[in-house]
């Protein structure tokens, strides 16, 4: 197949299930591309594999293709064909599997939630170690992705290693430990992979039942490396609340398990060069960012007349770890205190999608709040753009990436003290912590309460002290964000890895 080393640095694959721009959910999409050209920047070898999604943003990839190969993959009992595709997606070298499966895997017009996403994953983690096994490939690290890929690594070490295809460390990092990829037992049979092996206590048994096995808890067995997306979220999954079932497998493996804060595509989330924002800004010239909010208020028929009064933004999947009550609870508190709310978010709680449909038609003709109940990446740009305030109430948060963007557009966070946010966001009211660090508000009880309370001193902030307010505006801005220093500590990772492994063969 067609890429080869030609620099002396790893070669490394990502396994994932989205990838920014073209596939993407949630975080793990940016973080895909965001860590893997942040790692081809350091001179690495660095190539994606995806599945072929017909809900593809097809006219981001560059120089797409199919390949003349054709890679059969075992599945129930029996080989399938599957083809492969190569394209470029921000510069980064991805092929793409298309099974020829009549369950027609990847063509549901959308990504997740479907009723037999353990099969179409499991499907696709066994076609992709295929893939690489029979290019010839000789990674120095395979990287999977949460419990979509999670399979790759026991795959990998019982069914591939035994023929020679070893030259790999697995790291594996969970986005989310809420989503552990739990099935009846019985189901792991269809890639292959050894049911009675396997559904061990020690091994891939759910705590919750003696016949289900539970993917993300392989991994962790499995891989050589393991991390999750900030330091105070690996920590706070290593306790009984945190961990949903896995805080005990977490602490045996705990030598191999580390937090790493992402990073944020700087390139892509950059206000200087925006394309899809009114007027381009940056942290020396912020004029242009007054002219996005009055342009935002203008497109959502918002009343415009006074400028001092604060924009509070949030973007988000309204889900309940994203604390939907709280940010239900900031739409009328941004109101009270005499601010403008604006939320684009959606859900896939038909419930939650429900009420907040039942708000978005209560202010439906509002002067100060409108909701805006979608996905749209343009929309998302132009929010943080015009906001002067950002809110983040979750309940639990791994890392977080919007805290980072608005930081980076000059909206100033207001969090709840959890996972990545208490790792990125620093009270300015916090005389402890350093003031070079301070910026933005937190709170810790996950009550009305305590965001109200951070609103209140937000907005008391932004009203009474301008200048500092917008000196603080400036500070968030020049904050780095970038991927930078956090690739370099997955680099550390995987090189000591890869040492570790090298060593050992040689005794
Ligand atoms: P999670 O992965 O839990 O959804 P993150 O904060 O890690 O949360 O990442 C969310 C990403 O998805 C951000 O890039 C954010 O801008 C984007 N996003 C979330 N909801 C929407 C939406 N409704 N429209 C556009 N972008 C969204």
């Amino acid at each position: 197949l067609t890429y080869s080393r030609t620099s002396p640095g790893m070669h490394i694959i990502h396994i994932a299930a989205e990838m920014a721009p073209v596939a993407k959910v949630g975080g793990l999409g940016d973080v895909i591309s965001g860590l893997g050209k942040a790692l081809q920047r350091k001179g690495h070898l660095v190539e994606i594999v995806l599945p072929k999604y017909d809900c593809m943003q097809y006219d981001l990839i560059t120089d797409m293709k199919a390949l003349d190969v054709v890679v059969e993959s075992y599945f129930d009992g029996q080989l399938f064909r599957n083809k492969i595709w190569v394209g470029i997606i921000e510069g980064l070298p991805v092929y793409f599997i298309e099974p020829h499966h009549p369950a027609k895997f990847f063509w549901r017009g959308k990504y997740y939630g479907e009723y037999d996403d353990f099969k179409r994953f499991s499907f696709f983690s066994r076609a992709a170690v295929e893939l690489l096994y029979q290019a010839g490939k000789k990674p120095d690290i395979i990287h999977c992705h949460d419990w979509q890929t999670a399979f790759v690594a026991p795959l990998y070490w019982d069914i591939y290693a035994a023929k020679g295809f070893n030259s790999a460390r697995i790291c594996f990092t969970c986005h989310n430990f809420e989503y552990q990829g739990t099935a009846p037992a019985s189901e792991l049979a269809s890639c292959g992979l050894d049911v009675h092996q396997l559904n061990r206590p020690d091994r891939m048994r759910d705590h919750s039942a003696d016949d289900k096995v539970n993917t993300v808890k392989g991994a962790i067995v499995f891989s050589n490396i393991v991390t999750t997306v900030s330091p105070t979220y690996s920590q706070e999954v290593r306790t009984v609340e945190g961990g949903r079932g896995l805080h005990e497998t977490l602490k045996s493996h705990s030598k191999k398990f580390i937090g790493i804060l992402n990073g944020i595509d700087t390139d892509a989330w950059n206000p200087s060069t925006d394309n899809y924002i009114s007027v381009q800004y940056s942290a020396d010239d912020l004029q242009g960012k007054a002219e996005n909010k009055d342009a935002i208020r203008k497109c959502l028929k918002l009343s415009g007349s006074e400028g001092s009064q604060p924009l509070v933004g949030c973007i988000t999947r309204l889900v309940p770890q994203k604390g939907v009550h709280l940010i239900r609870h900031a739409i009328y508190c941004a109101l009270e205190l005499g601010g403008q709310f604006v939320l684009l978010g959606s859900s896939p709680v038909p419930h939650i999608q429900r009420e907040f449909e039942d708000i978005a038609n209560h202010f439906q003709s509002h002067s100060h709040v409108r909701l805006l109940l979608k996905y749209d990446d343009a929309l998302s740009h132009l929010i943080y753009a015009a906001s002067d305030m950002f809110i983040i109430p979750s309940m639990f948060e791994p890392c977080g990436l919007t805290q980072m963007i608005a930081m980076r557009y000059g909206s100033v966070p207001i969090v709840r003290k959890t996972g990545g946010l208490n790792d990125s966001v620093f009270d300015v009211d916090d005389n402890t912590i350093p003031e070079q660090y301070q910026n933005g508000f937190t709170f810790v009880a996950p009550d009305e309460q305590g965001l109200s309370s951070a609103m209140e001193r937000a907005f008391q902030h932004y009203i009474r002290s301008p200048e500092s307010w917008q000196q603080l505006v400036q500070k968030d801005m020049r904050l780095d964000f970038s991927w930078d220093s956090s690739a370099s500590q997955y680099e550390e990772l995987y090189e000591r890895s890869v040492a570790r492994a090298r060593a050992a063969a040689r005794v």
